[in-house]
């Protein structure tokens, strides 16, 4: 339950960002009593959150720096068409990032940065399930698990991830094909066997969750303006946001700005090891069957996700290290509806020209080397909060985040240690 305070309303807070970490920073704080001003340079939701899986992934709890990945590195990004590819182009700009990402592959750091996922994981549904009351918009999150399936794994490999994700304390059930094919019955025989997570959720329209929960923020008082940040600097009076056409003025900010971070965060003196993991989805139109899937079913070896959605079924996934600037590149989406051939029987129906017309998206994921976002005060200055970095989890782990940013602003205990989140880290 939120508390209101009169007294936070003379405070003006800016949030830069409004992506689905900034909208619940944004909702939060103007619950809490604040004047907040949400800012964006594209809109509501039209960043990374625009069209993801829809998968609160409670179940995401290890860290992407793991050391299989080093054997399978090299095969991986020769494929320009494989689950991982890195632009050769790009190469030297990642280089940094990922000595880093190794660096994190150590033991001790991925138990470390796991335990700190899984305090952000653990209840993160149940901090979106008051404000989508709120905002009257419950049916955008279904409460069905997810699966897992595996194709060509061993039964040994298939053994160690269950044993793994159980020993993580996460709710998991180990499903042979009948099993699996009883669940969803639309998957094909290729199918060996499954890890159904049953705690987990998932949402048939990530991009509504972004808008009703901005939405119910402006029925607050929260305000919007489309601008671009240029430029952050800090006097005794206040924050100071440039833009194109003014400067603003702010008691505190928060920065949200996902991918795009770094360069808001570098003439503060900061240095933020952030690289933008584009991933890819394909929206295919709804299938005559109506028996589609009832939840996300993620494929262990073609690393892609397919949750159904309101408008038809979403292929997402593929992880690209291109940079922020470089042309999307949708053979990349193509892709997600092969490997989709293989793993559901309603497929065949609809041919490659009606995947050619589907709705095709990339997306910057925000991602740190150890698989962390920031979330905390920036060091050195006491009116500026972070809020970035999120990876592969902005969705999950949005409302979490929003409200542990309300308790930092207002000097309240944090439901959970943020030690671990803090910029300092890298600085
Ligand atoms: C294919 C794909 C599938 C995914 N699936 C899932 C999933 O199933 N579950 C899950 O939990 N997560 C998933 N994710 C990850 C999730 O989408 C991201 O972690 C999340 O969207 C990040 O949210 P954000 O608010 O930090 O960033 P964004 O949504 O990118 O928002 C940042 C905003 O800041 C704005 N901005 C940047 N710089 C400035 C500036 N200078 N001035 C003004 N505005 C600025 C941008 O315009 C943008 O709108 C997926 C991502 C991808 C790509």
């Amino acid at each position: 339950m939120t508390t209101l305070n009169i007294g936070n309303a003379e405070k003006n807070i800016a949030v830069i960002g409004a992506g689905i970490i900034g909208i619940n920073c944004a909702l939060e704080l103007q619950s809490l009593g604040f004047q907040v001003t949400l800012i964006d340079k594209l809109g509501i939701g039209e960043g990374c959150s625009k069209a993801n899986a829809g998968h609160f992934a409670t179940e995401q709890v290890f860290p992407l720096a793991e050391p299989n990945l080093l054997w399978q590195f090299p095969k991986l990004l020769l494929d320009p068409l494989g689950p991982v590819s890195l632009s050769a182009s790009y190469l030297p700009k990642a280089l940094p990032w990922f000595g880093q990402f190794i660096w994190n592959m150590l033991a001790s750091k991925r138990s470390k940065n796991s335990a700190a996922i899984k305090t952000l994981n653990k209840n993160a549904i149940s901090y979106y399930q008051p404000l989508l009351k709120e905002a009257k918009a419950e049916a955008l999150l279904t409460l069905k698990g997810s699966l897992l399936v595996f194709e060509k794994s061993s039964d040994k490999t298939i053994k160690r991830y269950f044993e793994q994700y159980k020993n993580a304390g996460i709710s998991v059930l180990l499903l042979d094909r009948q099993q699996t094919l009883l669940l969803e019955p639309n998957l094909s025989k290729n199918i060996q066997a499954s890890l159904y997570f049953t705690e987990v959720g998932h949402s048939a329209d990530p991009s509504a969750i972004c808008t009703q929960l901005a939405k119910l923020a402006f029925s607050k008082g929260c305000e919007y303006k489309q601008a671009e940040v240029l430029n952050i600097s800090h006097n005794r009076s206040g924050v100071n946001l440039t833009t194109k056409e003014e400067t603003l003025i702010f008691d505190q900010v928060v920065i949200a700005s996902g991918a795009w971070s770094k360069a808001l965060l570098k003439p503060l003196g900061y240095t933020l090891p952030i690289e933008a993991e584009r991933g890819y989805s394909l929206d295919l139109p709804p299938s005559k069957n109506k028996d589609k899937l009832s939840r996300p079913v993620a494929s262990a070896e073609r690393k892609f996700i397919m949750t159904p959605m309101a408008h038809g079924l979403r292929l997402a996934g593929t992880v690209e290290y291109a940079g922020l600037k470089q042309q999307a590149n949708m053979k990349r989406a193509d892709m997600l509806f092969k490997n989709a051939q293989q793993v559901l029987t309603i497929l065949p129906e609809l041919n490659a020209q009606t995947a050619k017309e589907g709705q095709k998206w990339m997306g910057h994921r925000p991602s740190l080397p150890d698989s962390l976002p920031v979330i905390g005060q920036a060091p050195k200055h006491s009116n500026i909060f972070l809020a970035l970095g999120h990876q592969h989890l902005g969705l999950t782990q949005g409302a979490i985040t929003g409200k542990l940013i309300g308790q930092l602003i207002t000097k309240q205990p944090t439901d959970i240690d943020v030690t671990p989140f803090c910029l300092s880290r890298f600085n």
